[in-house]
């Protein structure tokens, strides 16, 4: 299984990255950046899924969100942001993410993340 992560922060990726090596330790992991750099590496490596932060400099996540569900309209997109906001989370529900999490994610949001958000 491929998974890409994505996050303009060190941290962010590694709080990702560490509760994926828990729930899935035979995951391929990628790590992008900003929205273009996972836009490039959405398109070369077709991952299964996709976490996604929302606040990142040359592309945001809203962008990447959209133009990732252009490439592919069955991604698997899960949007890990500080931002809470319900408006927030409609908006990327409605541009077609899977489900959205608050920073920083722990064991038992990756758990339900694979069990009722993902299907893989
Ligand atoms: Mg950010």
């Amino acid at each position: 299984m491929k998974i890409l992560v994505v996050d303009d922060s060190k941290i962010g990726r590694m709080s990702v990255i560490k509760s994926l090596e828990v729930i899935k330790p035979d995951a391929e992991i990628f790590q992008a950046v900003n929205g273009l750099e996972a836009l490039e590496l959405f398109r070369q490596e077709r991952p299964d899924a996709v976490f996604l932060d929302l606040t990142m400099p040359v592309m945001d996540g809203y962008e990447a969100l959209k133009r990732i569900m252009e490439v592919d309209k069955n991604a698997q997109v899960i949007i890990i942001s500080a931002d809470i906001q319900n408006e927030a989370k409609l908006r990327v529900l409605a541009a077609g993410a899977k489900n959205m999490y608050p920073k920083p994610i722990n064991d038992e949001n990756m758990v339900q993340i694979f069990e009722q958000d993902l299907s893989l």
